[in-house]
């Protein structure tokens, strides 16, 4: 069985991609800076092994329930008179 994985890799602008280890680039995607820092993550045996959580950007992506709390909110709002 071949290894499969992929990088987490971080921008000095701030971006953040995940790449599949066999279809990395050098550059970011976005705004073509090398990038600052990179992280190997082994799917092979146990998903997500190794993965670094502090390399995504903060403010998190909302998720799909977060945003709709924030949704429900903004709606509440409007309509309370
Ligand atoms: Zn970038």
């Amino acid at each position: 069985m071949s290894f499969e994985g992929r990088y987490q890799k971080l921008c000095p602008n701030g971006h953040y991609e995940e790449q599949d280890v066999y279809m990395d680039t050098d550059q970011c995607i976005e705004c073509g800076e090398k990038w600052v820092k990179t992280n190997l993550v082994d799917d092979t045996n146990v998903p997500g092994e190794g993965y670094d959580e502090s390399m995504i950007p903060k403010p998190k992506p909302l998720t799909v329930k977060n945003s709709f709390t924030v949704f429900l909110a903004d709606y509440r709002a409007k309509n309370a008179r």
